[in-house]
Protein backbone atom coordinates (compact mmCIF):
# COMPACT_ATOMS: atom_id res chain seq x y z
CA UNK A 1 0.00 0.00 0.00
CA UNK A 2 1.09 3.78 -1.25
CA UNK A 3 0.89 5.61 2.43
CA UNK A 4 1.30 4.40 5.84
CA UNK A 5 -1.74 6.30 7.40
CA UNK A 6 -4.29 4.19 9.07
CA UNK A 7 -6.63 4.10 5.97
CA UNK A 8 -8.73 0.96 4.29
CA UNK A 9 -6.63 -0.95 2.28
CA UNK A 10 -7.13 -0.56 -1.72
CA UNK A 11 -9.03 -4.40 -1.47
CA UNK A 12 -11.02 -3.37 1.46
CA UNK A 13 -11.91 -0.01 -0.73
CA UNK A 14 -12.93 -2.37 -3.36
CA UNK A 15 -15.12 -4.76 -1.18
CA UNK A 16 -16.74 -1.84 0.31
CA UNK A 17 -17.71 -0.53 -2.39
CA UNK A 18 -18.75 -3.50 -4.24
CA UNK A 19 -20.58 -4.53 -1.21
CA UNK A 20 -22.83 -1.27 -1.36
CA UNK A 21 -23.76 -1.94 -4.99
CA UNK A 22 -24.69 -5.28 -4.42
CA UNK A 23 -26.87 -3.85 -1.61
CA UNK A 24 -28.72 -1.34 -4.23
CA UNK A 25 -28.62 -3.82 -6.97
CA UNK A 26 -29.93 -6.59 -4.57
CA UNK A 27 -27.33 -8.63 -6.02
CA UNK A 28 -27.71 -12.54 -5.52
CA UNK A 29 -24.80 -13.50 -2.65
CA UNK A 30 -23.33 -15.41 -5.16
CA UNK A 31 -22.02 -13.25 -7.91
CA UNK A 32 -20.97 -11.06 -4.71
CA UNK A 33 -18.66 -13.99 -3.69
CA UNK A 34 -17.58 -14.44 -7.65
CA UNK A 35 -16.93 -10.81 -7.62
CA UNK A 36 -15.13 -10.54 -3.87
CA UNK A 37 -12.65 -13.24 -4.65
CA UNK A 38 -9.70 -13.50 -8.19
CA UNK A 39 -9.89 -16.30 -10.56
CA UNK A 40 -5.80 -17.01 -9.80
CA UNK A 41 -3.40 -15.21 -7.69
CA UNK A 42 0.24 -16.09 -9.16
CA UNK A 43 2.70 -15.00 -7.23
CA UNK A 44 6.61 -15.58 -8.84
CA UNK A 45 9.63 -14.97 -7.39
CA UNK A 46 12.57 -13.60 -9.76
CA UNK A 47 16.44 -14.71 -8.96
CA UNK A 48 18.02 -11.84 -10.82
CA UNK A 49 21.79 -10.72 -11.53
CA UNK A 50 22.74 -7.65 -10.53
CA UNK A 51 25.10 -5.58 -12.27
CA UNK A 52 27.45 -5.78 -9.12
CA UNK A 53 27.42 -9.73 -9.90
CA UNK A 54 25.17 -10.45 -6.51
CA UNK A 55 21.86 -12.07 -7.13
CA UNK A 56 18.68 -10.25 -5.92
CA UNK A 57 15.35 -12.11 -5.77
CA UNK A 58 12.19 -10.08 -6.52
CA UNK A 59 8.32 -10.93 -5.62
CA UNK A 60 6.27 -10.32 -8.90
CA UNK A 61 2.41 -10.64 -9.08
CA UNK A 62 0.12 -11.69 -11.66
CA UNK A 63 -3.76 -11.73 -10.46
CA UNK A 64 -6.38 -12.09 -12.60
CA UNK A 65 -9.74 -11.39 -11.26
CA UNK A 66 -12.41 -12.20 -13.33
CA UNK A 67 -12.18 -13.85 -17.47
CA UNK A 68 -16.11 -13.94 -17.38
CA UNK A 69 -16.41 -11.47 -20.24
CA UNK A 70 -12.91 -12.43 -22.03
CA UNK A 71 -9.28 -12.49 -22.06
CA UNK A 72 -8.30 -10.92 -18.59
CA UNK A 73 -6.13 -7.58 -19.15
CA UNK A 74 -4.80 -5.21 -16.95
CA UNK A 75 -1.23 -3.32 -16.43
CA UNK A 76 1.88 -4.23 -15.11
CA UNK A 77 2.99 -2.07 -12.15
CA UNK A 78 6.86 -1.59 -11.00
CA UNK A 79 6.84 0.19 -7.60
CA UNK A 80 8.85 -0.46 -3.90
CA UNK A 81 5.26 -0.71 -2.54
CA UNK A 82 3.57 -3.46 -4.53
CA UNK A 83 1.75 -5.92 -2.86
CA UNK A 84 -0.89 -8.39 -3.22
CA UNK A 85 -3.53 -6.20 -1.27
CA UNK A 86 -3.02 -3.65 -4.29
CA UNK A 87 -2.56 -6.03 -7.02
CA UNK A 88 -5.93 -7.66 -6.19
CA UNK A 89 -7.82 -4.33 -5.63
CA UNK A 90 -6.15 -3.07 -9.10
CA UNK A 91 -7.10 -6.41 -11.32
CA UNK A 92 -10.63 -6.34 -9.48
CA UNK A 93 -10.92 -2.29 -10.97
CA UNK A 94 -9.82 -3.78 -14.33
CA UNK A 95 -12.71 -6.06 -14.25
CA UNK A 96 -15.44 -3.05 -13.75
CA UNK A 97 -13.51 -0.77 -16.23
CA UNK A 98 -13.28 -3.00 -18.97
CA UNK A 99 -17.37 -3.57 -18.29
CA UNK A 100 -18.43 0.02 -17.72
CA UNK A 101 -16.78 0.71 -21.43
CA UNK A 102 -18.07 -2.77 -22.60
CA UNK A 103 -15.30 -4.21 -23.80
CA UNK A 104 -14.61 -7.46 -24.22
CA UNK A 105 -12.70 -8.42 -21.78
CA UNK A 106 -12.15 -9.38 -17.79
CA UNK A 107 -9.97 -8.08 -15.60
CA UNK A 108 -6.11 -8.77 -14.11
CA UNK A 109 -3.02 -6.75 -12.68
CA UNK A 110 0.47 -7.64 -12.29
CA UNK A 111 3.15 -5.98 -10.31
CA UNK A 112 7.06 -6.73 -9.25
CA UNK A 113 7.70 -5.22 -5.76
CA UNK A 114 11.01 -2.70 -6.55
CA UNK A 115 12.40 0.97 -7.10
CA UNK A 116 13.16 1.37 -10.70
CA UNK A 117 15.11 4.80 -9.64
CA UNK A 118 17.81 2.53 -7.88
CA UNK A 119 18.23 0.06 -10.93
CA UNK A 120 19.52 0.30 -14.18
CA UNK A 121 18.35 -0.39 -17.45
CA UNK A 122 20.00 -3.84 -17.84
CA UNK A 123 18.80 -4.94 -14.43
CA UNK A 124 15.31 -3.98 -15.54
CA UNK A 125 15.66 -5.97 -18.37
CA UNK A 126 16.45 -8.93 -17.00
CA UNK A 127 13.78 -8.75 -14.07
CA UNK A 128 10.85 -8.56 -16.58
CA UNK A 129 12.62 -10.87 -18.95
CA UNK A 130 12.63 -12.80 -15.82
CA UNK A 131 9.07 -11.95 -14.65
CA UNK A 132 7.83 -12.94 -18.59
CA UNK A 133 9.32 -16.30 -18.54
CA UNK A 134 7.42 -17.07 -15.18
CA UNK A 135 4.20 -16.18 -16.53
CA UNK A 136 4.69 -17.11 -19.54
CA UNK A 137 1.59 -19.44 -19.57
CA UNK A 138 -0.55 -17.40 -17.97
CA UNK A 139 -0.17 -14.49 -20.69
CA UNK A 140 -1.18 -15.11 -24.02
CA UNK A 141 -3.55 -13.09 -27.11
CA UNK A 142 -6.68 -14.89 -25.96
CA UNK A 143 -5.77 -15.78 -22.14
CA UNK A 144 -4.37 -12.86 -20.49
CA UNK A 145 -3.13 -9.25 -21.79
CA UNK A 146 -0.70 -7.06 -19.57
CA UNK A 147 -0.15 -3.42 -20.72
CA UNK A 148 2.10 -0.19 -19.04
CA UNK A 149 0.74 0.87 -15.31
CA UNK A 150 2.85 2.81 -13.21
CA UNK A 151 6.55 3.17 -13.77
CA UNK A 152 6.23 0.73 -17.00
CA UNK A 153 6.31 2.17 -20.30
CA UNK A 154 6.55 1.26 -24.58
CA UNK A 155 10.00 0.00 -22.72
CA UNK A 156 8.99 -2.76 -20.49
CA UNK A 157 6.53 -3.80 -23.01
CA UNK A 158 8.60 -4.51 -25.86
CA UNK A 159 10.95 -6.54 -23.40
CA UNK A 160 7.93 -8.83 -22.58
CA UNK A 161 6.95 -8.60 -26.28
CA UNK A 162 10.32 -10.50 -27.58
CA UNK A 163 10.63 -12.50 -24.46
CA UNK A 164 7.48 -14.06 -25.40
CA UNK A 165 8.12 -14.38 -28.79
CA UNK A 166 11.26 -16.16 -28.20
CA UNK A 167 9.47 -18.77 -25.48
CA UNK A 168 6.76 -19.53 -27.69
CA UNK A 169 8.24 -19.08 -31.34
CA UNK A 170 7.11 -16.61 -33.37
CA UNK A 171 5.40 -13.20 -33.35
CA UNK A 172 2.50 -12.21 -31.05
CA UNK A 173 2.21 -8.39 -30.83
CA UNK A 174 -1.72 -8.75 -29.63
CA UNK A 175 -0.09 -10.55 -26.29
CA UNK A 176 0.52 -7.33 -24.63
CA UNK A 177 -0.57 -3.47 -25.59
CA UNK A 178 1.07 -0.17 -24.67
CA UNK A 179 4.08 -1.17 -26.84
CA UNK A 180 6.38 1.26 -29.06
CA UNK A 181 4.62 2.42 -32.25
CA UNK A 182 7.15 0.56 -33.94
CA UNK A 183 6.25 -2.81 -32.82
CA UNK A 184 3.04 -2.64 -33.21
CA UNK A 185 1.68 -0.29 -30.48
CA UNK A 186 -1.53 2.39 -31.20
CA UNK A 187 -1.18 5.22 -32.31
CA UNK A 188 -3.05 7.97 -30.05
CA UNK A 189 -2.54 5.33 -26.84
CA UNK A 190 -0.10 7.62 -24.87
CA UNK A 191 -2.52 9.86 -24.10
CA UNK A 192 -5.04 7.70 -24.16
CA UNK A 193 -5.95 8.20 -20.50
CA UNK A 194 -5.12 11.67 -19.99
CA UNK A 195 -7.78 12.17 -22.99
CA UNK A 196 -10.39 9.75 -21.22
CA UNK A 197 -9.81 12.26 -18.02
CA UNK A 198 -10.42 15.23 -20.35
CA UNK A 199 -13.46 14.30 -22.04
CA UNK A 200 -15.19 12.46 -18.95
CA UNK A 201 -14.67 15.80 -17.17
CA UNK A 202 -16.27 17.93 -19.84
CA UNK A 203 -19.01 15.42 -19.36
CA UNK A 204 -19.12 16.44 -15.83
CA UNK A 205 -18.92 19.78 -16.01
CA UNK A 206 -22.02 19.79 -19.05
CA UNK A 207 -24.19 18.13 -16.78
CA UNK A 208 -23.36 20.59 -13.86
CA UNK A 209 -24.03 23.17 -16.08
CA UNK A 210 -20.36 24.54 -16.01
CA UNK A 211 -19.14 26.20 -19.63
CA UNK A 212 -15.51 26.54 -19.58
CA UNK A 213 -16.66 28.46 -22.80
CA UNK A 214 -18.44 31.27 -20.79
CA UNK A 215 -16.47 30.92 -17.27
CA UNK A 216 -13.30 30.37 -15.45
CA UNK A 217 -12.73 26.99 -14.37
CA UNK A 218 -10.27 26.06 -12.44
CA UNK A 219 -8.37 22.65 -12.21
CA UNK A 220 -5.31 20.98 -10.10
CA UNK A 221 -3.84 17.97 -11.35
CA UNK A 222 -2.21 15.78 -8.78
CA UNK A 223 0.14 13.24 -10.48
CA UNK A 224 2.14 14.15 -13.80
CA UNK A 225 3.10 11.02 -14.62
CA UNK A 226 1.55 9.90 -18.28
CA UNK A 227 -2.30 10.30 -17.03
CA UNK A 228 -1.47 13.81 -15.07
CA UNK A 229 0.40 15.17 -17.49
CA UNK A 230 -1.68 14.48 -20.47
CA UNK A 231 -4.68 15.36 -18.83
CA UNK A 232 -3.69 18.43 -17.78
CA UNK A 233 -2.60 19.52 -21.39
CA UNK A 234 -5.65 18.26 -22.66
CA UNK A 235 -7.80 19.92 -20.18
CA UNK A 236 -6.29 23.07 -20.97
CA UNK A 237 -6.90 22.90 -24.52
CA UNK A 238 -10.05 22.31 -23.93
CA UNK A 239 -10.49 26.33 -22.14
CA UNK A 240 -9.97 25.05 -18.46
CA UNK A 241 -7.16 26.51 -16.11
CA UNK A 242 -5.24 24.45 -14.91
CA UNK A 243 -3.75 26.43 -11.74
CA UNK A 244 -2.04 23.70 -10.01
CA UNK A 245 0.23 20.60 -10.77
CA UNK A 246 2.13 18.37 -8.91
CA UNK A 247 4.39 15.20 -8.80
CA UNK A 248 6.25 13.21 -6.07
CA UNK A 249 8.87 16.10 -5.69
CA UNK A 250 6.15 18.70 -4.40
CA UNK A 251 3.17 20.95 -5.65
CA UNK A 252 3.57 24.16 -8.37
CA UNK A 253 0.90 26.54 -8.22
CA UNK A 254 0.03 29.90 -10.30
CA UNK A 255 -3.28 31.60 -9.97
CA UNK A 256 -3.14 32.69 -13.42
CA UNK A 257 -2.30 29.61 -14.91
CA UNK A 258 0.67 27.36 -15.34
CA UNK A 259 2.28 26.74 -19.12
CA UNK A 260 1.03 22.98 -19.51
CA UNK A 261 3.53 22.55 -22.62
CA UNK A 262 5.94 24.25 -20.40
CA UNK A 263 5.60 22.25 -17.67
CA UNK A 264 5.50 18.69 -20.18
CA UNK A 265 8.77 19.93 -22.11
CA UNK A 266 10.41 20.44 -18.59
CA UNK A 267 9.54 16.99 -17.58
CA UNK A 268 10.68 15.46 -20.79
CA UNK A 269 14.25 16.69 -19.59
CA UNK A 270 14.13 16.67 -17.01
CA UNK A 271 11.71 13.78 -15.69
CA UNK A 272 10.20 15.07 -12.98
CA UNK A 273 8.96 18.61 -11.50
CA UNK A 274 11.66 19.09 -8.93
CA UNK A 275 13.08 22.30 -9.86
CA UNK A 276 10.39 24.07 -11.83
CA UNK A 277 9.55 27.53 -11.90
CA UNK A 278 6.78 28.22 -13.39
CA UNK A 279 4.76 28.08 -10.26
CA UNK A 280 5.02 28.79 -6.68
CA UNK A 281 5.81 25.75 -4.37
CA UNK A 282 3.22 24.35 -2.74
CA UNK A 283 2.94 20.46 -1.25
CA UNK A 284 0.50 17.89 -2.02
CA UNK A 285 -1.48 17.98 0.27
CA UNK A 286 -2.29 22.12 -0.17
CA UNK A 287 -2.59 21.00 -4.03
CA UNK A 288 -5.48 18.22 -3.05
CA UNK A 289 -7.44 21.06 -0.74
CA UNK A 290 -6.94 23.99 -3.19
CA UNK A 291 -10.28 25.88 -3.95
CA UNK A 292 -10.68 25.00 -7.00
CA UNK A 293 -13.17 23.78 -9.22
CA UNK A 294 -11.91 20.34 -10.76
CA UNK A 295 -9.59 18.16 -8.93
CA UNK A 296 -8.11 15.39 -11.20
CA UNK A 297 -5.80 13.04 -8.63
CA UNK A 298 -4.02 10.99 -11.27
CA UNK A 299 -1.06 9.29 -9.11
CA UNK A 300 -1.82 6.85 -6.83
CA UNK A 301 -4.25 4.94 -4.63
CA UNK A 302 -5.50 6.42 -1.27
CA UNK A 303 -4.65 10.38 -1.33
CA UNK A 304 -7.83 11.24 -0.30
CA UNK A 305 -8.42 10.06 3.41
CA UNK A 306 -10.91 10.58 6.58
CA UNK A 307 -8.33 12.81 7.31
CA UNK A 308 -8.13 15.24 4.15
CA UNK A 309 -11.54 14.83 2.85
CA UNK A 310 -13.53 17.44 4.72
CA UNK A 311 -10.91 20.27 3.53
CA UNK A 312 -11.28 19.35 0.10
CA UNK A 313 -12.87 22.60 -1.99
CA UNK A 314 -13.16 20.90 -6.00
CA UNK A 315 -16.63 20.61 -7.07
CA UNK A 316 -15.51 17.65 -9.63
CA UNK A 317 -13.20 15.19 -8.79
CA UNK A 318 -11.47 13.30 -11.82
CA UNK A 319 -10.19 10.00 -10.87
CA UNK A 320 -7.02 9.79 -13.65
CA UNK A 321 -5.33 7.37 -10.42
CA UNK A 322 -6.32 4.03 -9.52
CA UNK A 323 -8.35 4.19 -6.18
CA UNK A 324 -7.07 8.03 -5.34
CA UNK A 325 -9.86 8.19 -2.86
CA UNK A 326 -9.74 5.48 -0.19
CA UNK A 327 -13.60 4.37 0.54
CA UNK A 328 -13.97 5.84 4.32
CA UNK A 329 -13.73 9.54 2.59
CA UNK A 330 -16.50 8.51 -0.15
CA UNK A 331 -19.44 9.75 3.08
CA UNK A 332 -17.70 12.70 3.28
CA UNK A 333 -17.16 13.59 -0.15
CA UNK A 334 -20.71 12.57 -0.71
CA UNK A 335 -22.15 14.69 2.12
CA UNK A 336 -19.99 17.80 0.79
CA UNK A 337 -21.83 17.44 -2.57
CA UNK A 338 -18.81 16.97 -4.73
CA UNK A 339 -19.63 15.13 -8.03
CA UNK A 340 -16.70 12.49 -8.73
CA UNK A 341 -16.16 11.00 -12.03
CA UNK A 342 -14.57 7.13 -10.46
CA UNK A 343 -11.38 5.76 -11.76
CA UNK A 344 -12.69 3.24 -13.19
CA UNK A 345 -14.87 5.38 -15.81
CA UNK A 346 -12.12 8.40 -15.70
CA UNK A 347 -8.78 6.41 -16.83
CA UNK A 348 -11.02 3.66 -19.14
CA UNK A 349 -9.21 5.82 -21.92
CA UNK A 350 -5.94 3.87 -21.60
CA UNK A 351 -7.53 0.55 -21.58
CA UNK A 352 -9.83 1.40 -24.36
CA UNK A 353 -7.05 2.46 -26.59
CA UNK A 354 -5.42 -0.73 -25.45
CA UNK A 355 -8.21 -2.74 -27.26
CA UNK A 356 -8.03 -0.91 -30.26
CA UNK A 357 -4.15 -1.34 -30.01
CA UNK A 358 -4.95 -5.36 -29.97
CA UNK A 359 -7.97 -5.08 -32.74
CA UNK A 360 -5.52 -3.78 -34.77
CA UNK A 361 -2.73 -6.41 -33.99
CA UNK A 362 -5.14 -8.86 -35.20
CA UNK A 363 -6.26 -7.20 -38.07
CA UNK A 364 -2.70 -6.28 -38.90
CA UNK A 365 -3.76 -2.96 -40.23
CA UNK A 366 -3.12 0.15 -38.36
CA UNK A 367 -5.25 3.65 -37.83
CA UNK A 368 -4.14 7.12 -37.65
CA UNK A 369 -4.06 8.47 -34.46
CA UNK A 370 -7.07 10.72 -35.52
CA UNK A 371 -9.07 7.59 -36.44
CA UNK A 372 -8.57 6.08 -33.24
CA UNK A 373 -9.07 8.87 -30.76
CA UNK A 374 -12.67 8.98 -33.25
CA UNK A 375 -13.41 5.44 -32.25
CA UNK A 376 -12.40 5.73 -28.51
CA UNK A 377 -14.58 8.82 -27.78
CA UNK A 378 -17.76 7.16 -28.40
CA UNK A 379 -16.91 4.31 -26.31
CA UNK A 380 -15.96 6.76 -23.37
CA UNK A 381 -19.09 8.64 -23.99
CA UNK A 382 -21.20 6.06 -23.51
CA UNK A 383 -19.75 4.65 -20.79
CA UNK A 384 -20.33 7.67 -19.09
CA UNK A 385 -23.73 8.39 -20.33
CA UNK A 386 -24.09 4.83 -18.84
CA UNK A 387 -22.81 5.88 -15.36
CA UNK A 388 -24.72 8.51 -15.38
CA UNK A 389 -28.43 7.12 -15.93
CA UNK A 390 -27.50 4.50 -13.19
CA UNK A 391 -26.50 7.08 -10.90
CA UNK A 392 -29.72 8.95 -11.28
CA UNK A 393 -31.98 5.68 -11.47
CA UNK A 394 -30.56 4.74 -8.68
CA UNK A 395 -30.12 7.95 -6.88
CA UNK A 396 -26.57 7.01 -6.13
CA UNK A 397 -23.02 8.39 -6.00
CA UNK A 398 -21.68 8.01 -9.60
CA UNK A 399 -18.52 5.48 -8.27
CA UNK A 400 -21.07 3.06 -6.94
CA UNK A 401 -23.26 3.93 -10.29
CA UNK A 402 -20.10 2.48 -11.67
CA UNK A 403 -19.87 -0.53 -9.91
CA UNK A 404 -23.57 -1.23 -10.72
CA UNK A 405 -23.19 -1.16 -14.21
CA UNK A 406 -20.02 -3.12 -14.01
CA UNK A 407 -21.30 -6.15 -11.80
CA UNK A 408 -25.06 -6.14 -13.57
CA UNK A 409 -22.99 -6.70 -16.37
CA UNK A 410 -20.32 -9.41 -15.34
CA UNK A 411 -23.07 -11.19 -13.17
CA UNK A 412 -24.94 -11.31 -16.31
CA UNK A 413 -22.46 -12.67 -17.96
CA UNK A 414 -21.82 -15.40 -15.11
CA UNK A 415 -25.48 -15.95 -15.11
CA UNK A 416 -25.50 -16.74 -19.04
CA UNK A 417 -22.58 -19.10 -18.72
CA UNK A 418 -24.38 -21.88 -16.68
CA UNK A 419 -23.45 -23.83 -13.83
CA UNK A 420 -20.48 -24.07 -12.33
N1 LIG B 1 -2.77 0.32 -16.55
C1 LIG B 1 -3.86 0.94 -17.23
C2 LIG B 1 -5.08 0.96 -16.34
O1 LIG B 1 -5.00 0.90 -15.14
C3 LIG B 1 -4.11 0.36 -18.61
C4 LIG B 1 -4.46 -1.09 -18.65
C5 LIG B 1 -4.52 -1.68 -20.06
O2 LIG B 1 -4.37 -0.94 -21.01
O3 LIG B 1 -4.70 -2.89 -20.14
O4 LIG B 1 -6.18 1.11 -16.80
Amino acid sequence: MANTSQKLSPFASFMARLTKAAEVLKLEQRYLDILSNPEKINIVSLPVKMDDGSVKVFEGYRVIHSTVMGPSKGGIRYADFVDLDEVKALAAWMTLKCAVVGLPYGGAKGGITLNPKKMSEGELERVTRAYTRSLKDIFGVDTDIPAPDMNTSGREMAWIAHEYARLKGGNFPGVITGKPLDLGGSKGRAQATGFGVMLTCMHALKKLGIDPKKQTVTCAVHGFGNVGSWAAKLMEEQGLKIVAIGDHTGGYYNENGLNIAEAFDYVTANKSLEGYKGGKSISNGELLTLNVDVLSPSAIENCITLENAKDIKAKIIVEGANGPVAAEADAVLNEKGIFIVPDVLANAGGVTVSYLEWCQNRFGYYYSEEEVLKMAEPMLSNAFERVYDAHKKHNTPMRIAAYIVAVERVSKGIQMQGEY
